[in-house]
């Protein structure tokens, strides 16, 4: 059945979403309160990158299933499914920031004007949702039934869109049989498992993934920063212990921390709520302690190897915090351009779409170049921080064709060893000897 769908906030969930709904049929209205972002959706133009969405929605645009607007009311009127897609960025304690989902379900109180499910997809505590349909009934202006359900997204930023149709799972957590049967129809053609369960459980399982992957990432880094130091190769040592299949190899990565706008504010949030609760998180705290010092380790080992990295030119190649996305939202990157620009090296970057967002946010002591190539042009270092194809495929002999010192700092273990020996380059990496 083809229904009429609002999704309130349209950034990397919403707007996915929304485009992943109308590609279903459904006719899909995006708001935002952003006027930029609305009035470049409604040329066409995509405020983000990611692979395969421009031309799904500007198949939609033109199926006329889609539009994006800035006025809450038109959006919200006679929608029978509202989406909650906005932001839930952390506070300064760590908590989650719910101002903007309360200002989301205030204008769905103000302008909903029929029976309709109201869906969070954002990332809240446990207890938000029952909260959301109380400031809801509270002010509403019609008189509506309301239902609400926790749908989280488990999308990945760099895969979005094929995550959407290909999820793993769909989490459905609603109180009201109403809104699990919607929800259940609209989900049906993405053909995955549905777990059906209340809205607490909803948004806990939300949370405890995210918190799970970020346990994994920053265990194998703690056991890489070991094996470093021991001798032993952290890439034999994750083979070995992902072949036993109650393990598995999947998000067992050493490198630089994870980053993004999910695993460091979830985490944090996880974290804070549990204190809310007397249950102190501590492998969810010592998760995060972990993660806040893995970038600095690049640069102590730069540090070691050059002494003082005052005049020295380094190139650094990726600056997202992970392949496939613009996104520098907590990006390991940061801290480690800036730590470079605190030693008063030169720092050149390079990254094939994150350049435009990262010069808003290096405002002094970076240049930019136009190529990989050009960016190791005279470098006396390197420092591989995000592995997108065009930087892990660079050829060895590359480094030292164009450097003036080939000294590479790999973040993201994108070489094997034997291949470095061999082309005779210097090289330092995570959880592995250096080779020199
Ligand atoms: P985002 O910052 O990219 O987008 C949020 C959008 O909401 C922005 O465009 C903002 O202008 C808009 N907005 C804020 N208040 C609004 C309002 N009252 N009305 C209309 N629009 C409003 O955020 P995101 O990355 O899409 O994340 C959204 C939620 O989804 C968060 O809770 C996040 O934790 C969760 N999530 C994100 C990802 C991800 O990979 N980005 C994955 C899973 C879950």
């Amino acid at each position: 059945m083809t229904r009429k769908i609002a999704v309130v906030g349209a950034g990397y969930v919403g707007l996915v979403t929304g485009v992943a709904l109308a590609q279903l049929g459904h006719y899909v209205t995006c708001i935002d309160v952003d006027t930029t972002k609305v009035d470049q959706l409604n040329r066409g133009e995509l405020p983000i990158y990611e692979e395969g969405l421009r031309e799904l929605l500007l198949a939609n645009r033109e199926a006329g299933r889609i539009s994006f607007t800035a006025h809450p009311k038109r959006g919200l009127r006679s929608a029978e499914v509202i989406y909650i897609a906005v932001g839930t960025p952390p506070k300064e304690d760590g908590s989650a920031d719910l101002r903007y989902v309360e200002s989301a379900a205030y204008d769905i109180a103000s302008y909903a004007t029929q029976e309709c499910v109201v869906v969070c997809k954002s990332t809240v505590p446990v207890g938000t949702n029952e909260q959301v349909l109380q400031w809801i009934e509270k002010e509403k202006k019609e008189d509506i039934k309301v239902h609400i359900a926790s749908n989280p997204e488990f999308l990945r930023q760099g895969s979005a869109v094929y995550d959407t149709f290909h999820p793993d799972r769909i989490v459905i957590g609603s109180n009201s049989s109403y809104a699990w049967d919607v929800l259940t129809e609209i989900n049906a053609p993405f053909e995955a498992p549905i777990v059906k369960t209340d809205l607490a459980s909803a948004e806990m399982i939300k949370y405890a993934a995210n918190a799970f992957l970020a346990m994994k990432i920053s265990f194998v880094n703690e056991i890489a920063n070991l094996s470093e130091k021991l001798g032993a190769n952290i890439e034999d040592v994750v083979s070995g212990i992902g072949k036993d299949q109650r393990i598995g190899e999947a998000f067992l990565r050493p490198g630089i921390g994870y980053g993004g706008s999910c695993f460091p504010k979830d985490t944090k949030a996880l974290s804070h709520l549990g204190s809310d609760f007397m249950e102190r998180l501590r492998l969810i705290e010592t998760t995060v302690e972990v993660n806040d010092m893995q970038p600095s380790r690049l640069i102590q080992k730069a540090i070691k190897r050059y002494g003082d990295l005052a005049g020295k030119r380094m190139a650094v190649l990726g600056l997202s915090f992970k392949p496939g996305t613009d996104d520098m939202r907590e990006a390991p990157s940061l801290s480690i351009v800036n730590g470079l620009v605190d030693l008063n090296a030169e720092v050149v970057a390079y990254d094939p779409v994150a350049m435009e967002r990262a010069a808003t946010i290096f405002e002094e002591g970076v240049d930019f170049a136009s190529s990989v190539e050009e960016a190791l042009t005279g470098a006396d270092g390197v420092f591989i921080l995000t592995e997108w194809p065009v930087i892990k495929n660079i050829a060895p002999d590359v480094y030292a064709a164009r450097m003036n010192q080939p000294i590479i700092f790999d973040g993201r273990n994108c070489y094997g060893i034997e291949e470095m020996k061999e082309a005779k380059l210097e090289y330092y990496s995570i959880g592995r000897p250096p080779q020199f």
